[in-house]
């Protein structure tokens, strides 16, 4: 049986309550030995601070890295950003520099560092993921995520922060092949000893990195990060079951899958679900694929493979982004495009040409967009 500790947290409370959280957990002994490097990996997508929901809340990895020196271990706080942005630049942007100096704690930019290609034993789509080098010297992995929704795979939780462990082409190989399928292989290579989602300002919406913020004063944290995820799903208003990462990290042995096996430690989920609003455009791939359910039986007698049609008929269904005026020509959108599908004029004068034969709606060009620029009809 898996445990998950859920706590509600007061502004002035976060460092009391992380503290809270390992006792409840077992005790941080239990987590963390004397001499442990232990990698602490925050979202930091970008450089939003964590009041947009974006990044996680600095005051929660304040309190892991005091946790880590307490326990006599040492804390490397580290993060590999999307293609384009400067890992190093969002740290001091979002204080994460000053936080490491202030302890003295190692700050590693993973996309400056060196990369291994791992074979995964039992590969979704991915043979081999081209993990931090990080990720193998040290001894432990505190995963502190942030509890969003995500255009794409519906939430962005634990074991999707994990992908900031990965080399930024091995991100964009992800986008090509399916991310919730890849993530579940990257979970396979990457186990973390402990998840903490920060639910104190969650992302609604076009999440993971346009969508609103949501006040939730909330902590969700585990040794089993498939089981922190269920449960996150629930307390955000969604049925867990229903996704296509939960679903596939079940068969590869991520973590718990049975609610009924998960005991939940702390608040109640009554008293802390919350109805996050869904990433509209997941709607009508998900009508799509119940009218897709009803006409089953025809399809197959047709002799036409199901799960290709689904898949057909889902990417039919997404728009293709849209580029609007207020762009700023920062060319992060076509750095980052794992196709790519757009371009910029030599001056970078205009905005974005997209090609749409080559684009494949994978939307990375609207998650690393800080400018709101880029429009995907019907997921705002
Ligand atoms: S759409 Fe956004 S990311 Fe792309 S060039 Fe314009 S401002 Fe930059
Ligand atoms: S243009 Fe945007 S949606 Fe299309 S492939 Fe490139 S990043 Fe993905």
């Amino acid at each position: 049986m898996s445990s998950v500790v859920v706590l509600k947290t007061g502004e002035r409370e976060v460092e009391k309550n992380i503290k809270k959280m390992f006792i409840l957990a077992g005790g941080a002994d239990r987590f963390i030995k004397k001499g442990d490097k232990v990698l602490i990996k925050p979202n930091c997508l970008n450089s939003k601070p964590s009041s947009t929901g974006c990044t996680t809340d600095l005051r929660i990895i304040e309190a892991v890295v005091k946790i880590v020196l307490k326990q006599g271990a040492i804390p490397i706080i580290a993060e590999a950003s999307p293609i384009s942005f400067d890992t190093t630049h969002i740290f001091r942007q979002l204080g994460i520099k000053k936080l490491a100096e202030k302890y003295n704690a190692r700050l590693v930019d993973m996309n400056k560092y060196a990369f291994i290609k791992v074979k995964v034993e039992n590969p979704v789509v991915l043979k081999k993921v081209a993990v931090s080098k990080l990720v193998f010297e040290t001894d432990k992995i505190i995963n502190l995520p942030v509890m969003k929704t995500h255009v794409l795979t519906t939430v962005s939780l634990g074991m999707k922060n994990l992908m900031g462990c990965v080399s930024g082409e091995q991100k964009l190989r992800l986008h090509e092949v399916g991310v919730c399928e890849g993530v579940v292989d990257i979970c396979q290579i990457i186990k973390p000893a402990f998840t903490i989602i920060d639910g104190i300002i969650a992302m609604e919406g076009a999440g993971p990195s346009n969508g609103k913020p949501k006040r939730m004063n909330l902590l969700v944290g585990s040794d089993d990060v498939l089981a922190a995820d269920i449960v996150a799903c629930q307390i955000m208003g969604f049925n867990p079951h229903s996704m296509k990462f939960v679903k596939s990290a079940a068969n590869h042995d991520i973590g718990e899958y049975e609610l009924g096996k998960i005991k939940i430690i702390g608040a109640s989920l009554s008293r802390v679900k919350s109805r996050f609003s869904f990433p509209r455009l997941n709607i009508s791939r998900i009508a799509g694929t119940v009218l897709l359910k009803s006409f089953i039986p025809l399809i197959r007698a047709s002799g036409i493979d199901v799960n290709k049609l689904a898949k057909r008929i889902s990417e039919s269904m997404r728009p293709h982004p849209e580029f609007l005026d207020n762009c700023k020509r920062c060319k992060r959108c076509v750095v980052n495009c794992p196709e790519k599908a757009l371009v910029l004029d030599q001056h970078h004068h205009a905005k974005p040409k997209l090609d749409k034969k080559k684009c494949i709606k994978c939307y990375v060009c609207d998650e690393v967009c800080l400018y709101g620029a880029v429009k995907i009809k019907g997921s705002r």
